[in-house]
């Protein structure tokens, strides 16, 4: 038997019934029309608002997540400036008094130049790069930290401007294609940024 829907209280009701068993209203397929497209219409609506409150949520999403790149860029933009400033800051104070950074001939000792000289990065570039062109076999594993750390204790680095740095954790390949940790030396000049010498 099929169901319709009372017009008058809205619980299910046999379309063959002549009253409404719940409240009394008489059945009439006029009646039941009613109540159908009323539903139908009830339907409709609340589609459409769900439709609405999903369009609303997305571009509630959409903003704050505007809000947040825009946060982000800005802190960005923040940190960039802040390091650019302390960089120029710096810059022009080693303009106005130079030390060990920029002029290595006032470094302390070959320690001092080692760790704190600004050309260092350049040497220690420059003579793995012989290195890797005057290997006999395969390409050198060069220890990922650490290039060319070691050096001679003593002040003949900044009386001399030569340096002489060494790498002992390096790994060259042999004749028979065996990797080795090996010892390699390299003389460097800071005055004409050359290398002098590699060795072995
Ligand atoms: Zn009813």
């Amino acid at each position: 038997m099929p169901l319709e829907q009372c017009p008058t209280c809205g619980r299910d009701v046999s379309s063959n019934a002549p009253s409404c068993p719940h409240c009394g209203e008489p059945c009439t397929q006029e009646g039941f029309e009613r109540a159908r497209a009323a539903r139908l219409q009830r339907e409709v609506e609340e589609l459409k608002q769900e439709k609405r409150n999903h369009r609303i949520s997305s571009l509630k999403t959409s903003i704050v997540s505007i809000f947040k790149l825009i946060g982000i860029i800005i802190l960005f933009v923040f940190l960039y400036k802040g390091c650019v400033e302390k960089d120029e800051k710096e810059r022009q104070a080693e303009v106005a008094a130079p030390t060990c950074k920029s002029n290595y001939k006032l470094c302390k000792d070959n320690e001092d130049l080692i760790n704190n000289y600004n050309g260092i990065l350049d040497a220690t570039f420059a003579c793995k790069r012989v290195v890797d062109d005057n290997v006999k076999y395969g390409s050198p594993d060069w220890n990922f930290i650490s290039k060319f750390g070691q050096y001679r204790a003593g002040k003949d680095y900044v009386e001399k401007g030569i340096i002489y740095i060494a790498d002992r954790e390096v790994k060259i390949q042999n004749e028979y294609g065996v990797s080795q940790k090996s010892e390699v030396f390299c003389e460097y000049d800071l005055i004409s940024k050359k290398v002098l010498r590699v060795y072995p």
